[in-house]
């Protein structure tokens, strides 16, 4: 006889630890936890005050780090932000203290805190995400919004999303359930133009329609291999609850829609003064969510999307302290990999500061330093394990020979 398989998630009897069979229909014991969590979390909502009993969870408000430990720990990683590291911190504390509160009978139903963080690419917005989960120790992913479209159309479904979390969750639904996904470039779904009528906008407006039910919370059908829904397939339940999402992106041009908010709001002599204090270098800190409707996200994920927060550009002191400060720094790296052949690597302090230089030449930001990096190092790195040297000296006229050659050999070609 064929084996009997729960209609939710697909898993056959033998892999779960209780199948309750109906009419024409299976559920295996976790689907239907999950879905007694979800039907008595919504009646609950509707008669708001009758306050259902919730299962156990995991981990208490006494396990989760608090805001400081969680901003010391980022502090290990990365370098400055503090604005959004406070920000992130404090919403990943609320959020895990809200999954807690589902212990107890309170009838006060603290909202989710999926979080929205604006700065330029390579500022460190996907490396706060990636080291609050690593902090955390749940499954995380990032997804690129721009392969995101909505349903029916040449590209992918927004459960794909969840398909990937649960890959990372190694396919345990309970762990995926509160995990991190991190939406790189949100801003590139931003709704194109103002009249969609004539053509659908079918990855910009139509991904954030798709995108509001993951946000705010709700039982979704996940394809386990990800790809497109196709009705044969078998579907994992995952409900997205609990799942806390951070969503990152450049915004190219906020900075204008700031200023020419901020513009209109001075007027009079008080506007004056006030004007005065703005800094203009860093507009981004005087984002708010408005600005975001301007760009041209929906009122609707807008506020699924509570918490706002934005990462300032590197500048040269920023820079020079990636290279040497976080725990893993480039600098730290390539030591560590000489370290392994018995190879004692030191730099001039002056190779640093070049290095910082061309960066910032290049306007590569953060990503280009490793790039710059490797350039200069490749060839010691091919030779030195042959050498049989036991101590290694870059110097910057080393570093500057390495640079300038690549440079001219761009220019011939
Ligand atoms: P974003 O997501 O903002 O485009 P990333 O977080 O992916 O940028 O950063 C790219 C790389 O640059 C990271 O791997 C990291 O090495 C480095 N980096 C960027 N910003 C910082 C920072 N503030 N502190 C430390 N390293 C950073």
């Amino acid at each position: 006889m064929a084996k009997r398989k729960c209609s939710f998630c697909g898993l056959s009897e033998d892999n779960v630890s209780m199948l309750i069979v109906g009419i024409d229909a299976c559920i295996c014991s976790d689907c239907a936890e999950r879905v007694y969590e979800a039907v008595s979390g919504a009646i609950n909502y509707q008669t708001s005050g009758a306050a259902p009993k919730k299962r156990r969870q995991s981990s208490k408000t006494s396990t989760i780090p608090k805001p400081g430990e969680i901003k010391k720990f980022l502090d290990q990683y990365v370098i400055g932000q503090d604005d959004a590291k406070k920000y992130l911190s404090v919403a990943v504390y609320n959020h895990y203290k809200r999954i807690d509160q589902n212990i107890n009978t309170d009838d006060v139903e603290i909202e989710k805190s999926n979080i929205v963080m604006v700065g330029e690419t390579g500022t460190g917005k996907t490396l706060l995400a990636r080291s609050i989960a690593k902090m955390l120790n749940v499954p995380f992913t990032i997804v690129d919004a721009t392969v995101l479209t909505e349903a029916g159309y040449v590209g992918e479904d927004v459960e794909s999303i969840l398909s990937r979390l649960l890959q990372a969750a190694d396919y345990n639904v309970q762990a995926a359930e509160r995990g991190i996904v991190f939406i790189d470039e949100i801003d590139k779904i931003a709704r194109k133009g103002d009249n969609p009528s004539i053509t659908r906008d079918v990855s910009g407006e139509g991904v954030q329609q798709g995108l509001l039910k993951l946000l705010e919370g709700s039982l979704v059908n996940v394809p386990p291999r990800g790809g497109r829904k196709h009705p044969e397939q078998q579907f994992i339940v995952v409900n997205t609850k609990n799942i806390l999402f951070i969503c990152g992106g450049a915004f190219n041009d906020i900075d204008k829609i700031i200023s020419r908010r901020l513009n209109s709001q001075s007027m009079g002599y008080k506007a004056v003064k006030e004007k005065e204090l703005i800094n203009k270098e860093n507009i981004l800190q005087y984002v708010i969510p408005s600005d975001l409707k301007s760009f041209g996200l929906i009122p609707e994920i807008i506020g699924r999307l509570p918490i706002l927060t934005y990462l300032l550009p590197l500048n040269r002191d920023a820079l020079y302290k990636i290279l040497t400060e976080p725990k893993n720094a480039i600098t730290r790296q390539y030591v560590r990999l000489f370290e392994m052949d018995g190879i004692k690597l030191e730099f001039e302090n002056e190779v640093l500061d070049y290095i910082v230089d061309k960066a910032l030449e290049y306007k590569l930001g953060a990503r280009g330093l490793r790039a710059i990096f490797e350039t200069i190092m490749v060839d010691i790195m091919y030779e030195s394990p042959s050498d049989n040297q036991k101590e290694l000296y870059v110097t910057l006229q080393y570093a500057k020979d390495r640079i300038e050659k690549l440079t001219s050999k761009l220019r011939v070609a």
